[in-house]
């Protein structure tokens, strides 16, 4: 879907003349060395790039000055081997626009106890140059991720992989766009938000097309392109009965698919990298979009329903972020509950609409009634979700900020039939425990939509919204209610201050 490998990070050494020319060479051969590690590191997704010593004010302002203009180049990590005296870093960092990895390394793992003399000091001074370097980044109060460990640890390539999917997901939403057709659900509050805001802080421009404009290109799919689709349909899932050629619901099939082809098509006319829609506003289409959005989140596209903008710009990112990881990301609604004391655990789905990503074996592709739209039974894929660690996510408009939501949850494999759910479902226990879990996202104003993922950690996302520039607030396995609820007053303080 995404080729994380089309993207790189620069990294940059920094340094000073001080030093003369051998020590300088030095410090030029061990970047060089470190910077074609972590590029065949498997565990980094895109390519890294050497960049040369920076080594005085001029330099450093250059190569932030070229990141931000070279539109592959998602982030810098930047390491000081030597001191590099950091008012030289101030003019560069002012302008930097890529998000900035600091990783505190050195080159040499462990002390060469026997051998060590002043030489050796004089080269491997990144204990304490790149205390320099922080304070400055700290002292221009700049987001950055710092990752500590010698550049060979396997630790330190997971941080670095969780930081780059991180930058590649910001870097995707630069310049994007999204189209909503039709408006938001009629008195919907938390799916809305403010939209020019959005596109200020993330980048991503949300416009509208009336469902007329949608109609007509869905009106001229071709028979022969319809028929290819069902193809598809019929080798990826299992068709009941009533669908399959001659059955008594085969033209709804055909619809359907029209449908999915009428998106897909506007879609990429616009180059848009995500939708919404609304159940509210379906004019002159025969069926809500079920197997249709259901479809195009797995070929990559951000979605969410009833106008929800905001989570369908998420599950995009997340897509990118999770670019290449097994297990997937959906579009997800805290349904309801089984509040068994022994067992609780909530059950997630949406009307229609869960990415066929998640899924746990071949979808069965279905077509029941839907009680609201006021339209023709809608298809759809239905399956079940694998157990194990996952997360949700929402990002939500408080008024005065955006604030991203997550919550760790531990998913549970089906332990019941359930043969008159029509729709695609996922059951998990949040953590720490279902009372703390559901009570402090509710006190956050965390939406009934999200964003599922099955391969994502908490920390992309704290990444994510560190690059954004916004609130992070997790609710995970440690996570008390008193000390959550302090959290959110303080957190509320702080961006009325730091604004
Ligand atoms: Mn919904």
């Amino acid at each position: 879907m995404i080729d994380l490998k089309e993207f790189e990070v620069w990294f940059v050494t920094g340094s000073q003349h001080l030093y003369g020319e051998e020590t300088l060479k030095k410090v030029a051969e061990h970047s060089t060395i470190i910077a074609a590690s972590l590029n065949d590191a498997k565990q980094i997704p895109v390519r890294v790039v050497f960049k040369p010593t920076v080594k005085s004010t001029e330099e450093i302002y250059s190569i932030c000055e070229q990141a931000n203009t070279t539109k592959n180049c998602i982030g810098i990590i930047a390491w000081m081997h030597t001191f590099s005296p950091a008012k030289m870093w101030i003019g560069g960092l002012k302008i930097m626009q890529k998000p900035l990895c600091h990783l505190h390394t050195q080159f040499n793992r462990d002390i060469p106890w026997n051998d060590i003399d002043m030489d050796f000091m004089n080269l491997n001074q990144s204990a304490h140059g790149d205390r320099e370097f922080g304070f400055m980044v700290s002292r221009m109060r700049k987001n950055r991720k710092v990752v500590v460990g010698h550049w060979q640890d396997p630790e330190v390539l997971e941080e670095l992989n969780t930081w780059t999917r991180a930058a590649a997901g910001w870097n995707d939403w630069q310049g994007a766009k999204f189209v909503r057709f039709g408006d938001n659900m009629r008195l919907v509050a938390v799916t809305d938000g403010d939209k020019v805001e959005a596109e200020y802080k993330f980048g991503y421009a949300v416009n509208t097309h009336g469902i007329g404009d949608l109609v007509q290109v869905i009106n001229q799919a071709s028979d022969a392109a319809i028929d290819a689709l069902i193809e598809e349909y019929e080798r990826a899932y299992t068709l009941v009965p009533s669908l399959q050629k001659g059955g008594a619901q085969y033209s709804s099939l055909r619809d359907a698919a029209k449908i999915e082809i009428g998106l897909r098509t506007f879609l990429e006319a616009g180059n848009y990298k995500g939708f919404t829609d609304t159940f509210e506003d379906l004019h002159g289409m025969t069926q809500l979009p079920g197997i249709a959005a259901q479809r195009l989140m797995a070929s990559g596209y951000g979605f969410a329903g009833e106008g929800d903008w905001k989570t369908s710009a998420l599950v995009r990112a997340m897509k990118v972020m999770g670019s290449g990881l097994p297990g997937g990301n959906s579009f997800m609604e805290d349904y309801t509950y089984h509040f068994d004391p022994a067992n609780p655990m909530v059950l997630g789905s949406h009307m229609l609409e869960i990415c066929p990503s998640i899924a746990d074996g071949k979808p069965s592709c279905q077509i029941h009634p839907l009680g609201i739209g006021g339209k023709a039974d809608p298809v759809r894929l239905v399956f079940n979700s694998a157990a194990g660690p996952a997360l949700n996510a929402s990002l939500i408009d408080m008024g005065n900020r955006f604030r991203l939501l997550v919550n760790e949850v531990e998913a549970v494999a089906p332990f019941h039939d359930l043969p008159k759910l029509p729709v695609a479902r996922v059951l998990w226990k949040p953590y720490p425990d279902m009372k703390t879990g559901c009570a402090a996202w509710i006190l956050a104003g965390g939406a009934h939509h999200t964003g599922y993922s099955q391969n994502l950690t908490a920390t992309h996302l704290q990444d994510f919204a560190d690059m954004a520039g916004i609130e992070f607030t997790l609710i995970g396995k440690n996570t008390s209610l008193f000390q959550f609820k302090n959290e959110l007053r303080w957190n509320e303080v702080y961006y009325q201050i730091n604004k």
